[in-house]
């Protein structure tokens, strides 16, 4: 496996580069910057997505005949490394990178033809329904039932953790549908229009302030029998397809990389005790350093595994590898920020969003003002997309044989 990059790579940066250089905007980057969160608002994260849609370089991981660019994983890889480091907002990824391909697979023609057009424009912005009260991570044991009535289902029952179903107006959804069978076979994958009487979301807010996720109730919510994928019964096969792609459809690399750069770049502004910068703390800088080697080894291991994509293997169990690495290395890196930035770390302030003309005012500079609400955001990626215990689970048994 040879992972250097080839000429036509280099050059496929430099045009990257050169198209960041003039089109992400200095109020994109800036947002991203100052966003706390897993996800980008989506006033920033879909100024960003029309931007990379009038370039033709949005469904950058579609196949070519639903409208991607044809890249290699490596392009991809090397695409997504240059947007982390020049601090491009998240792209809205439960739809792009989750749906889409289930879409793509499992989708009948008149679903592609409805939905995927409007997930590439930004008229649709999707959540993603499958956890519950009791359900996160045993999954399969999800209660809310949907009823055939005629060409409709009727849905009863209640989400929680729905990241963004503030901003949705569809949602796509684990439903049971028969619960008299195998609790996996019982399992139905609908998609939900938001705007309808019966759906009620309320926030929850997280441990910094931030409203990022919330609970949905879904009281005789009705469904065109036509907005089921699959067939009736198909659900957990599309739901471990889909959640295959939560864990290993993006490396992670890349952003952790560009998170370090940017507090190494800090360091030498950040004023130790005692006088002088956190760049002349040894202790500090050996920290930095070891983050930077673990990012530098996870990136190795994210490229291993798109060269066996682009021969034709499957990720496989590598995916829960590469995302306990990625969380526990995530908030290692957020650690970091809270010592670097010492008592100025600590401001937690209350307002939304930290970025535009009425952001808070940051006391010392707005990477400190990030650093606490960062860190405090951080502690969900031990938990989402499968906690670090379930992915330990997974390891166990398919990796070590236990
Ligand atoms: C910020 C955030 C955003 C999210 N966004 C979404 C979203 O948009 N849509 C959505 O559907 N869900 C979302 N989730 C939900 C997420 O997928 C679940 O929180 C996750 O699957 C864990 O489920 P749970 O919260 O029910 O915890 P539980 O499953 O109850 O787990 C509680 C604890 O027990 C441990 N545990 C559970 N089972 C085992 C086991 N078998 N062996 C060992 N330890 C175990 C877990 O590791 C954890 O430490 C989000 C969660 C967070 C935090």
């Amino acid at each position: 496996m040879d992972i250097r990059l080839t000429a036509d790579e280099t050059a496929f940066r430099t045009e990257v580069r050169d198209f960041l250089a003039t089109h992400l905007t200095e109020r994109l980057r800036a947002g991203a910057r100052a966003t706390p969160t897993v996800f980008a608002e989506p006033d920033i994260g879909r100024e960003w997505q029309h931007i990379l849609y009038e370039k033709g370089w949005l469904a950058y991981f579609w196949p070519v005949a639903f409208g991607g660019t044809g890249w290699t994983p490596m392009q991809r890889y090397i695409f997504e490394k240059e947007c982390a480091l020049a601090h491009a907002p998240e792209l809205p990824g439960l739809s792009l990178k989750l749906l889409a391909p289930v879409l793509h697979r499992f989708g009948t023609p008149e679903q592609q033809a409805r939905y995927l057009p409007r997930i590439l424009s930004a008229d649709d912005y999707w959540c993603q329904g499958f956890s519950e009260p009791g359900s996160g991570s045993d999954l399969a044991s999800l209660k809310t039932r949907a009823v055939r009535d005629g060409d409709r289902w009727i849905v009863n029952g209640s989400k929680l953790w729905t990241t963004h179903a503030h901003f949705a107006d569809h949602m796509f959804c684990l439903v049971r549908t028969n619960p008299d069978v195998k609790r996996q076979a019982g399992i139905s994958f609908l998609l939900i229009d938001m705007k309808q009487p019966g759906i009620e979301v309320r926030p929850i807010m997280g441990l910094a302030g931030d409203h990022e996720v919330n609970a949905v109730f879904l009281d005789d919510v009705s469904v065109p029998a036509d907005d089921m994928v699959g067939s009736e019964g198909q659900g957990w096969t599309i739901a471990k397809f889909l959640l295959e792609n939560e864990r290993g459809g993006s490396c992670h690399a890349p952003s952790l990389l560009a998170d370090l750069d940017t507090l190494r770049a800090a360091a030498s502004q950040a004023p130790a005790d005692g006088g002088g910068t956190m760049a002349d703390d040894a202790l500090f800088i050996a920290a930095l350093s070891h983050a930077e080697f673990a990012a530098q080894a996870l990136e190795t291991t994210e490229l291993r595994i798109l060269a066996e994509i682009a021969q034709g293997r499957p990720p496989g169990p590598q995916t829960s590898l590469v995302k306990l690495v990625a969380s526990n290395l995530k908030q290692d890196i957020g650690t970091l920020a809270m010592r670097l930035w010492g008592p100025a770390g600590l401001q937690l302030p209350t307002e939304r969003p930290l970025y535009g003309n009425a952001a808070p005012e940051p006391i010392l500079n707005a990477a400190a003002q990030i650093a606490a609400p960062t860190y405090l955001n951080n502690r969900a990626w031990t938990i989402f997309g499968g906690s670090n215990e379930v992915q330990r689970t997974i390891i166990a048994k398919t990796v070590l044989g236990l």
